[in-house]
């Protein structure tokens, strides 16, 4: 199993080219006394999320993380925002999917 984990911390999501600026902007973050918080989103990523993609959304709605598939949609109508704007929904997401995924190894937690 050790194999495998290498696998996916080695992986990464297949990520939209219009996202590769948000993409770059989440790895780059850092923590307030220069702690890389954004490579551990990124590995947690590859862990969770298959696909990152820029597609049409309902308004109001700015993404979307898509559990049975595994992926994060942004609307595409957000593509002109600063790449860090985009970044911070990417977080959001990455949240719901560690959430299912958290809830796929309990699967009578009852959500
Ligand atoms: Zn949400």
């Amino acid at each position: 199993m050790a194999f495998l984990g290498l696998l996916w911390v080695a992986g990464t999501p297949m990520i939209d080219d219009r996202l590769l600026p948000a993409w770059e902007a989440l790895i780059a973050v850092r923590g307030r006394e220069g702690a890389p918080i954004g490579e551990q989103y990124g590995e947690r990523a590859a862990q969770n999320v298959s696909v990152i993609l820029a597609g049409k959304l309902p308004p109001g709605v700015a993404a979307s993380w898509v559990g049975e598939l595994g992926w994060i949609v942004v609307a595409d109508r957000l593509l002109g925002e600063d790449p860090k704007v985009i970044a911070a929904y990417l977080v959001h997401e990455l949240a719901h999917a560690e959430q299912d995924r958290g809830a796929s190894e309990r699967p009578d937690s009852g959500y």
